[in-house]
């Protein structure tokens, strides 16, 4: 009924239709997805590359600069979702040459790029501002900033290859910002910086590929227990304060990687077909305002 609907209103709308979504099938079917940072057992890339196999990917590259758990990564997706390719590469996401070489073997194999999830990064230094030193700032912008540019950079013309199973040029790069990038948390001024970087790059990237068919969006975490956070939340154990973790924010608590996985999933999709530019926060809340105190 809903598509019937749709129908309609398709007949009497100038707007051409872009995409014929399938609410029921699968929603990322046959795309080819590449997902950087995904060698962290509880980080959102591994969950996220579960996402895209679970919901219909024709493959999947899981890449990571620490390829300790890649190959175990492999055989736990492939186990649940054998019929998907899953390729794994070790890699610096800020270096040009290695991102170059996987977005060229996923053209020379399926001849198509459908996503790009720009998603590893550092926390680099937390401390006061005073007392960081410059190439700790410089790696940190290095792989949070220069790793979503290169994406960026070598991902969009890929997108716009067409081939027999990819008529028309299309695709979405997503970029893991944080809600450090829109607000800051006083936590680290490198971190803020880098990610808040992510968001204007793809706030920019967005209007330089108007008319390509190529979409980018900034995502935008809370606080979520990953192997990044994990020593935060250790630390809290350890202090007995665990319950105070995440109370800044409405939800009351932190989040889970599936939790930004599954956006990651709406944003690659084509459900997001008209999302484009925004910076996506997933944060239980905690950007929406402050709480009230009388
Ligand atoms: P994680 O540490 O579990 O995963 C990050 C992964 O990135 C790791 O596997 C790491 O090896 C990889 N990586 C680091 N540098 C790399 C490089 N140069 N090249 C390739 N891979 C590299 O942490 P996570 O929380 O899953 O982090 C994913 C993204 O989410 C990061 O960009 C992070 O900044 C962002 N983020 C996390 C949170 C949070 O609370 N966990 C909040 C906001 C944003």
């Amino acid at each position: 009924r809903v598509q019937a609907i749709g129908d309609q209103l398709a007949s009497k709308s100038s707007i051409p239709p872009v995409f014929k979504v399938a609410p029921s099938g699968p929603r990322v079917a046959g795309k080819v997805v590449i997902i950087t940072g995904a060698n962290s057992i509880l980080g959102i890339g591994r969950a996220s590359a579960h996402q895209f196999a679970e919901h219909g990917a024709k493959a999947v590259y899981i890449c990571d600069y620490d390829d300790s758990n890649l190959e175990a990564h492999k055989r736990e997706i492939n186990a649940s979702f054998p019929q998907v390719d899953v390729h794994t590469r070790q890699f610096d996401a800020a270096d040009e040459k290695a991102v170059k070489e996987v977005i060229d073997d996923a053209l020379k194999r399926y001849g198509r790029l459908d996503v790009f999830f720009a998603n590893a990064g550092i926390t680099g230094p937390h401390t006061l501002f005073t007392e960081i030193e410059a190439d700790d700032f410089m790696e940190t912008m290095r792989v949070n900033s220069l790793g979503v540019f290169l994406a960026a950079k070598l991902a969009a013309p890929a997108m716009q290859v067409t081939s027999a199973t990819k008529p028309a040029p299309s695709g979405s790069i997503i970029a893991t910002a944080s809600v450090a990038g829109l607000r800051s948390n006083a936590g680290s001024t490198p971190y803020s910086a880098s990610k808040a970087t992510v968001i204007s790059m793809a706030q920019t990237v967005a209007f330089q590929l108007a008319g390509t068919g190529v979409r980018i969006n900034a995502l935008c975490p809370g606080l979520i227990e990953t192997g990044m956070t994990a020593p935060v939340f250790e630390a809290a154990r350890a202090r007995g304060t665990q319950g105070r973790i995440g109370q800044l924010n409405p939800l009351k608590r932190a989040g889970h990687a599936d939790e930004i996985a599954r956006v990651a999933l709406f944003l690659g999709s084509d459900e997001s077909s008209y999302v484009n530019g925004q910076a996506w926060a997933v944060d239980g809340g905690l950007s929406a305002g402050h709480p009230y105190v009388p």
